[in-house]
């Protein structure tokens, strides 16, 4: 196979010639709003990688368009002929990680990153307990007042605010590996737990398996449970991503659940996609279509189990902002809908456009955080506009991102985000 052969592979370039260069994803790509450049649009993208693979430009002509698209994938849910832009935007990401010339502290940087930290449930609860201690000990009002925050890598101190008051490391190590309802048993479900939910929003994930226990789920915690890989895949690592999908379809036991549960869109989504991952006719791919039959968010396996009364009115106005993932990529819009409904007091104000992505999307608002706070400011405006008390959502990125959008619009004594899970663990949930 010649270069360019195996280049039109990698990038899916037969998939290109599926875009037909209507223009209807233009109005719903962020980038080419914030940016209004043909080249930061879907379809501009598209051409891009398809004069790659005519040896037209460089692949080093991809890296800056392709790495400021948020891979939102709001452009896939309206193009009328289907193309599969996600196939293409992971396979240009792995073309441009491949071909760059990184010098060898970037290189040794982002392997014990994607290689050990984010994949190891050992790290994510060091780093937790290193930030428990951080917040607990009055080094973060020293290191804020002396600016040491200012002086983190990656844009990493400008988050910081948005991370919540963590557990302590018994409280981490206490977390049960099973438990079951207290009355009738309705299902047998498997929770994963994620990277970042578990190391930054641990609390989010106590309560996501409570709420699973009082709706009539035994809920198991897999121990070799590993990353979900959608960082990895976002970088362009797909042979890392291969490996912690495979390492997870080890992990957990489909015979013995019905369902595998998560709480983060992100995860989700790269978890229902493992069979892209893998050749077809292969025996992982056969495995990831098995494993990736059994996701399902949260709310969907609530809303399938009704097995909660919520007691205690909440007397909030909310707004809701959908995780992309979710809603494009598992395609899961109703079922939070379904539960804030359920809760007495809430009034639900929905956004102008809920479908904008807020600008978090994996780890883009580290790496790419001018654009990121464009979108953004976009997305705060139309959240300003509902002046609701909480914005709901339900993904740890977003999560992060509408608490800095809250802080920059200065709204931080009217306004917070949470979790879906929490808010409903506030409403008094019991057994129906
Ligand atoms: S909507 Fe689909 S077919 Fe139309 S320009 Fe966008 S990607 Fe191409
Ligand atoms: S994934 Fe999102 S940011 Fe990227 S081209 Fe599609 S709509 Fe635009």
């Amino acid at each position: 196979m010649s270069d360019l052969e195996a280049l039109r592979k990698q990038v899916n370039y037969d998939q290109t010639f599926d875009c037909v260069q209507c223009g209807y994803c233009l109005p719903v790509c962020p980038t080419y709003e914030t940016m209004k450049r043909e080249t930061h649009s879907p379809r501009g993208r598209i051409n891009l990688v398809k004069m790659a693979g005519e040896g037209k430009i460089k692949i080093a002509d991809l890296k800056e368009p392709i790495e400021k698209c948020l891979g939102c994938m709001a452009c896939t849910t309206i193009c009328p002929t289907n193309v599969q832009y996600g196939r293409i935007l992971e396979g240009a990401k792995e073309a441009i990680e491949q071909h760059e010339v990184k010098s060898g502290f970037q290189r040794k940087t982002e392997q014990f990153l994607f290689d050990r930290v984010f994949p190891s449930s050992r790290w994510m609860g060091t780093l937790g307990n290193a930030a428990w201690l951080y917040q607990k000990s009055g080094m973060r009002k020293l290191a804020q007042v002396t600016y040491l925050t200012s002086a983190s890598p990656l844009n990493v101190s400008r988050f910081e605010k948005a991370v919540p008051d963590q557990p302590g490391p018994l409280e981490r190590s206490l977390r049960k590996h099973r438990v079951r309802p207290d009355y009738k048993l309705r299902m047998t479900v498997a929770f994963f737990t994620g990277c970042v939910m578990d190391g930054v929003f641990f609390d989010t994930n106590q309560n996501t398996m409570e709420l699973l226990r009082l709706s009539g789920a035994e809920v198991v915690v897999p121990r070799n449970q590993t990353c979900c890989g959608a960082l990895h895949s976002h970088a362009g690592k797909s042979s890392s991503a291969e490996e912690l999908a495979i390492r997870n379809m080890e992990a957990f036991d489909l015979e013995e659940i019905d369902y595998i549960v998560n709480n983060a869109g992100g995860c989700g989504a790269k978890m229902t996609e493992y069979p892209h991952l893998f050749e077809r006719g292969t025996y992982w791919h056969e495995q990831a279509k098995d494993f990736s039959e059994k996701v399902r968010d949260i709310s969907e396996v609530l809303v399938e189990l009704d097995g909660l009364e919520f007691t205690e009115p909440v007397e909030l106005t909310i707004t809701y902002q959908p995780s992309c993932h979710m809603t494009h990529v598992q395609r899961v819009s109703e079922p939070p809908l379904l539960l804030l409904n359920q809760v007495r007091g809430l009034k639900l104000r929905p956004l102008k456009r809920p479908d904008f992505c807020c600008g978090s999307a994996g780890i883009y608002n580290l790496v790419n955080y001018d654009e990121s706070m464009k979108i953004l400011d976009v997305k705060m405006d139309d959240v300003k506009e509902k002046r609701p008390d909480a914005v709901i959502t339900t993904n740890p990125g977003c999560l992060i991102q509408m608490r800095v959008g809250i802080e920059r619009t200065g709204l931080e004594k009217k306004m917070e985000a949470m979790h879906l899970v929490d808010l409903l663990m506030e409403a008094g949930p019991v057994p129906k």
